[in-house]
């Protein structure tokens, strides 16, 4: 389905074109990471924030003893930020040590410029400077909060004309600005589209590359992975540290919305692997779908399994 409300073409946008910038007021704010998961926040210059919003919420952890926050200089001390071809034309950039949940970037190569998907947690001057020399990024998106990572500094560094993030989410993007608040269905390039598969959380969106069968699933899945980067096993979640599963209604629409999709490489917020299909994903919800709501990951030879018999 395609049509003016949900399909987009970006091509010829600049940055700021789309929506006149505000006042940058908040860069009289200083940015905050909380050290137990990672999520920035502005906050005044003279006093860090009083809580986590993320640790606060179900879906995560309490840290054990009162809230903690590093400022940029301490983050980009602590850090060195890497990149590497994950596969042709995907980008991935991640940090070591890893800071909180440790989330990966991704950014992929489209016919309308880079498209950058998901962040890692800070961006060195080295990366943000590969970046640039690379055309700079025409779209900033992301699934949800939870991969949200460094993605305030690269719009306030790169300045992409398109901001997206799924508008039930809105409520958690406090540190930057979303330029396009995305609906169920987005195209942000061609044949690269956001889908809104709710579930983990009200706006939780994927991103879905058709001509490449690539599938940024957000936290829709968990894939658990062997020291090779094989997948071993899948599962889907409403709260993967505290494994709330996911509602049989729940279930029913991540089926219908993902098993629409074409694609053998699926990437998570904070890993990758190839060989995971769309009927792997198709056999590990109907197997969730009969048996009590569990968030436990089921093992692929058990997935393997069931897409034999229907293939
Ligand atoms: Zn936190
Ligand atoms: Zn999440």
């Amino acid at each position: 389905m395609t049509g003016p409300d949900d399909s987009h073409a970006l091509r010829g946008v600049r940055a700021g074109e789309l929506a006149p910038l505000p006042t940058r007021a908040h860069r009289q704010h200083r940015a905050y990471s909380c050290t137990n998961c990672g999520h920035w926040q502005r906050w005044f210059a003279h006093t860090p924030p009083p809580s986590c919003p993320v640790c606060s919420d179900v879906r995560n952890e309490l840290p054990v003893d009162g809230f903690a926050f590093l400022r940029e200089t301490e983050v980009d001390a602590l850090v060195t930020t890497s990149w590497r071809e994950a596969v042709p034309g995907v980008t991935e950039f991640w940090c070591d040590p890893v800071v909180g949940l440790g989330s990966h970037g991704w950014v992929l190569e489209t016919a309308d410029g880079l498209l950058g998907f998901e962040a890692a947690p800070w961006y060195s001057a080295d990366a943000l400077a590969e970046l640039r020399r690379r055309g700079g990024l025409r779209v900033l998106a992301s699934s949800h909060v939870h991969g949200f990572g460094g993605l305030w500094q690269l719009q306030d560094e790169l300045d992409p004309p398109v901001v997206s993030v799924g508008v039930h989410d809105l409520t958690w993007t406090k540190a930057f600005r979303v330029t396009w608040p995305a609906d169920d269905r987005t195209e942000l390039a061609p044949g690269i589209t956001l889908h809104r598969t709710g579930g983990h959380f009200p706006g939780h969106s994927v991103l879905h590359d058709a001509d490449r069968g690539l599938f940024f699933c957000g936290d829709s899945l968990k894939i658990d992975l062997d020291a090779d980067g094989n997948a071993t096993a899948l599962s889907a979640h409403k709260a993967f540290h505290a494994q709330i599963p996911l509602s049989r209604a729940e279930l029913r629409s991540m089926r219908e919305i993902v098993g629409a999709l074409e694609f053998d490489t699926v990437f998570s917020p904070f890993e990758f692997a190839r060989g995971v299909t769309t009927r792997h994903v198709v056999a590990l919800v109907d197997h969730m779908l009969a048996n009590p709501p569990s968030a436990a990951p089921v093992p692929m030879d058990v997935l393997a399994a069931k897409v034999g018999v229907f293939a």
